[in-house]
This record gives C-alpha cells, structure tokens and sequence, in this order.
C-alpha cells in the first residue's frame, strides 16, 4: 500500500472532490500511479495544474509516485514567473484559439465577439470535440472534467463560474487574452471574419433608422448576417465592454 499526502493550492481546493477542509489531503492506493492519474483522482484535470512538487522537487504528469512522498499541487500563477521546464502548462504555440463544448454557447459567442477564433456546434459529441481539438490545435474550453483528463488535451480550461459573462473574464485572464483582443471583426453567430461592406451593397437589408443613422457596416462572408456599430454594442453587458475596450 501506498500511503501519499497532497496539498492543492489556489482555486485547486474548489475544484477537489473529496472532501479535505482546506487541510492537506491523505490517499492510500495498491499500486503506484502516476501523477496526472493521482491528481485527476482528486477530481483536478491536469489542464488546470501548472507546477507538481513532490517533497518540494519539480515533477512531471508521467512521474511514479512513492510511498510516503508529499505532493504540493499549484494552479497557474499570473504573479510569478516560472522556470519554463518546472511549468506543466505548455505555452500556445500561436494565436489563441478555442473550441467550446455545447454547454458553453453563450461564452463562445462573447469570445468571438472579442475577434477570437472560437468553434462551437452545439451537438457535437465528446469523440468530435477532441478530434477537432487536435487538427486545429484549440484550446478545449469545456466544464465536463472527464472531457478535458483526456491525454490528448494539451490546452484546456474548466470554466468555474456558472455566469457566460464570469467565464469570459476567467478565460481572459488565464489566456492572458487582454492585448490579443480585436473587438467586432468576427462574427459572433457563426464564427466568420468580417469585412467591411459599402453601404450601397446592403442598404435593402437596412431598418429606417439604422439606414438614417449609420455609414459604416462589417458583412460575415460565412453566414451574410450585417453587422455596423451600434448592432454589437446594444445591450453588452458592461464588464464585457470593459473587457473589449481596455485592450
Ligand atoms: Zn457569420
């Protein structure tokens, strides 16, 4: 038997489910597990842990613990630069992209509103989502844990709030999105880039007033819907137009 201690750090605590009193926690197991499987055991997926100390020494996922070792388990830390080969958490190797899984509907229409390149179906089964995750290189957004313990996920973030509005500033911060931002150049329906569009060429679609009151339109090549700047701003949410506007 293998009797083991861990600690979680940071936000880690509320993801746990098994119940520790913000305490360290115990576990005993028959047979040497790695640390990915440990941890995610905890019900922590291992997109969410960024730094594994075992008896205060950097460790991997794939790293066998042993008996009587102390596991110190952290989240990502936005304040402290670490050493890149103590980081579990990969830097992206491009441009931010997401692929939202179907309960995240409204984050994923808020992240494209904010000109991130965001994939969202929203009868996409759990077998697709990985597959498009990995041919397109996204990063998984998605609050069903089990999904994002898959081995295949090398980005992954589970949103914590309930509230879409919470969520994006939850994504933003962990991304470090706020510099990346270009706000209304993609098409929050559908995910297309927007171009702009004359007048002339759309006025037939145009309301009165909005014909009367505005002279600059955006057009989504992908779906046709016309987008001109009163049309994304009505309504927003303010936190949202803070998050769009301060980048
Ligand atoms: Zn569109």
């Amino acid at each position: 038997m293998i009797s083991l201690t861990l600690r979680f750090y940071g936000d880690l605590k509320e993801l746990l489910l098994i119940s520790h009193d913000g305490m360290p926690v115990h576990r005993r197991l028959p047979l040497p597990t790695s640390v990915k499987d440990l941890i995610e055991g905890c019900g922590v997926p291992h997109t969410e842990v960024d730094l594994v100390l075992v008896d205060r020494e950097p460790a991997s996922f794939s790293r066998l613990v042993e008996d009587g070792e102390y596991i110190s388990i952290y989240p990502p830390f936005s304040t402290i630069e670490l050493p890149s080969g103590q980081r579990l958490q990969q830097p992206l190797s491009g441009p931010a992209r997401f692929l939202a899984d179907v309960n995240l509907g409204k984050l994923a229409w808020y992240l494209r509103m904010a000109g991130f390149d965001t994939a969202y179906r929203n009868n996409a089964e759990d077998r697709e989502l990985l597959e498009q995750m990995e041919e397109e290189k996204r990063i998984l957004l998605t609050r069903d844990r089990k999904l994002l313990m898959h081995n295949a996920v090398e980005h992954g973030y589970l949103p914590r709030s309930d509230d879409p509005v919470e969520q994006l500033q939850e994504v933003f911060g962990r991304f470090h999105l706020l510099r990346e931002t270009a706000p209304f150049t993609r098409c929050p329906h559908c995910n297309g880039r927007l171009r702009q569009v004359a007048k002339e060429d759309i006025i037939d679609r145009l309301e009165p007033l909005t014909k009367r009151h505005y002279q600059t339109f955006s057009q989504c090549p992908d779906c046709g819907q016309v987008y001109w700047s009163g049309s994304h701003l009505r309504r927003l949410d303010p936190r949202i137009r803070e998050l769009l506007t301060t980048g």
